[in-house]
């Protein structure tokens, strides 16, 4: 089954498609066979995966998007690896797109949104590189590209699913890419993951009616919870949970639309 895009065709010159553990397809043989002869320019507009990102980010900046770090880790992961070869065209642009079982992965939008409140935090507020800032733990892996995007700001990631389907096919997605310092967990995030904690943050990317206990009780003094939640007439808000030395401060921000956030695995 030919799952993976040969887009972009400049691909195999970045050498980003080696290390890929698929076995390769006829198709994505004969893109490979020939860029080692020439170097092989993009066919048309949107088949360069690195000026597609670029365009992303600009739009990202233009829209308010501001944290340095969170702009370069949006144009630095290849957000089209992580979805159906038949959506890779559409995966720089500014929409959530499926990604199996009935879930989403986020428009980048709301991916760097939501990274740029987590930097804020006051755990990372004297940090200027993600060796120095701890532990995040992320609440629905999807496909991985968050956790790609999130490796990129933190010096380790915890990312939990409760679907083995996607929990399997974000292993997939992520280990070619080599990223140590993401861990990937199988299990309900609602009790989130005692292991792992203190969080400096704790992001999610589904939505429920509260925000749980579990994840205040694993969160650092410092740190933040950043989620979506269920607000007044069924709609969702973003919320920023800070835990301070004296208990903790909430603030909703805007609508959002996530996938619901479910108890138990399957
Ligand atoms: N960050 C993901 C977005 C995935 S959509 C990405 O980049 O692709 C949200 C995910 O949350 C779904 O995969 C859904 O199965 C998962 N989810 C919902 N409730 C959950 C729970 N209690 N624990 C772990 N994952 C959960």
């Amino acid at each position: 089954m030919t799952r993976r895009p040969t887009f972009p065709a400049t691909l195999p010159t970045q050498g980003a498609a080696a290390g890929r553990t698929r076995p390769a397809t006829p198709a994505a043989t004969a893109v490979r066979a020939s860029a080692s002869v020439a170097a092989v320019r993009p066919q048309g507009l949107g088949l360069d995966s690195q000026a597609a990102r670029e365009r992303m980010v600009q739009k990202l900046a233009a829209q308010g998007l501001s944290h340095p770090d969170v702009l370069a880790a949006m144009g630095g992961v290849q957000r089209h690896l992580f979805v159906d070869s038949a959506l890779a065209n559409q995966a720089y642009e500014d929409t959530s797109l499926p990604i199996g079982l009935g879930q989403t992965i986020s428009k980048p939008n709301v991916v760097a949104r939501m990274i740029e409140l987590v930097l804020a935090a006051p755990a990372f507020a004297q940090a200027t590189s993600a060796a120095q800032r701890g532990r995040i733990l992320e609440i629905g892996t999807g496909c991985g590209y968050q956790a790609a995007v999130l490796a990129r700001v933190a010096r380790e990631v915890y990312s939990i699913e409760r679907l083995r389907g996607l929990h399997d096919k974000a292993r997939d997605n992520l280990r070619p890419m080599r990223l140590p310092n993401v861990h990937l967990l199988f299990g309900d995030g609602m009790l989130g993951y005692a292991r792992g904690a203190p969080y400096s943050a704790i992001i999610a990317a589904a939505g429920g009616e509260a925000v749980p206990d579990a994840w205040i009780e694993q969160l650092a003094i410092g740190g933040r919870i950043v989620a979506p939640v269920q607000s007044t007439a069924g709609r969702q808000s973003l919320v920023v949970i800070d835990k301070l030395t004296h208990g903790v401060q909430k603030a909703f921000l805007e609508a959002v639309q996530f996938v619901p956030l479910k108890s138990g695995i399957a």
